[in-house]
């Protein structure tokens, strides 16, 4: 969900983004790949590190078209013709892994990722091709969807599979904490959980450097999402953690180098600016519940846009995130009805 918040006291490092498909130099041996994406959110922040005489890719956008096209470019150009040695991907969004498979296929290169991240790519993968389960349909029913809202979740659902390349059947695990060395640099691995599962965050402490992938963005507040796999979860509780977290693990004049926007300074300030923006939602959401609601009368108190089937699964998955915060808190109570779905209700 984008909301933008001028007030931020974000400090943008770069003037500007290098052209779509194009590259800038960040710091020695590591460049800024500015990866077109066709959707709504019109790029993708690549990083590129010089690991002797191969290259540490992170991040790799979606498999399509115009991101093959980009990456060929690149192999002879900011590369140099020197092969990928080793892919990191900081989770399983297909922006991020969409192009993993094909680069460490054509590189023999392998993947590097945390678990939870791996493993649940590998699920969401395989529900390609299959029809969508009654778990799904009862959950979005109790979410408050029409008939034609639920018609256009089975149209999306197993999507995640056409936007990923073939996944390595091997990994190499990365886990909060590990420090890898990468070039002249070590990088200790962040874990975040909210947005995904478990995110890798690469913290260079030398050169003060966060390769935040979508853990900390400067406009956007990445999606924070429940899924009719685990209807109950409290992914908000997990990233309000986080970021919490995140403040003690890096300083706060960091240079952050987010997957999405301009590579920024301000970090604690920007930390504190989303965990606030997510406390006042979530007042605002106990609020509208004096009279019982629907997840998806949900929306205005979290959202500015307006929401429409392009962006209805993430913002009824963001609803339900704030609804499940409050059920954990005792500050609203859900019932379902007849008809299957769920109404909360403040408690006082
Ligand atoms: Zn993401």
């Amino acid at each position: 969900m984008h909301a933008h918040r001028q007030s931020d006291p974000v400090r943008y490092e770069f003037k500007d983004s290098p052209a779509a498909g194009e590259t800038a130099a960040i710091a020695p041996g590591l460049y800024w790949l500015r990866m077109p994406l066709p959707f709504a959110l019109t790029h993708i922040n690549l990083w590129l590190i010089e690991d002797g005489d191969q290259w540490t890719v992170v991040d790799t956008g979606v498999d399509m078209e115009e991101c093959r096209e980009t990456w060929d470019k690149t192999f002879g150009g900011c590369m140099q013709d020197r092969p990928a040695g080793r892919v990191i991907v900081t989770h399983l969004h297909p922006d991020h892994v969409g192009n993993a498979g094909w680069l460490c296929e054509r590189f023999g290169a392998p993947l590097w990722m945390t678990r939870d991240e791996y493993l649940l790519a590998r699920v969401l993968v395989a529900d390609t091709g299959r029809a969508t389960p009654e778990e799904g349909d009862r959950f979005y029913t109790a979410a408050g969807f029409e008939p034609e809202q639920l018609d256009f979740y089975h149209k999306m659902f197993g999507l995640f599979g056409k936007y990923v390349s073939e996944l390595p059947e091997a990994f190499r695990r990365i886990q909060d904490g590990d420090r890898i060395d990468i070039g002249p640099r070590q990088w200790e691995i962040i874990v975040g959980k909210g947005h995904s599962p478990e995110h890798a965050c690469l913290y260079c402490e030398a050169d003060n450097i966060l390769i935040s992938g979508d853990q900390l963005l400067p406009t956007i507040s990445s999606n924070v999402s429940v899924f009719p796999t685990e209807p109950d979860a409290n992914p908000l509780a997990d990233w309000l953690q986080s970021l919490a977290h995140m403040k003690i693990r890096i300083p706060s004049d960091v240079l952050v180098l987010p997957a999405h926007g301009r590579p920024f300074r301000g970090a604690h300030e920007r930390l504190d600016g989303l965990i606030s923006e997510h406390h006042d939602g979530l007042a605002k959401l106990e609020n509208l519940c004096k009279e019982p609601k629907r997840a998806v009368d949900a929306f205005p108190a979290l959202f500015k846009s307006k929401i429409g089937n392009n962006n209805l699964i993430m913002a009824t998955g963001e609803s339900i995130a704030h609804l499940n915060y409050l059920l954990g808190q005792d500050r609203v109570t859900v019932e379902r009805d007849d008809d299957g779905v769920d109404w909360y209700v403040r408690r006082t």
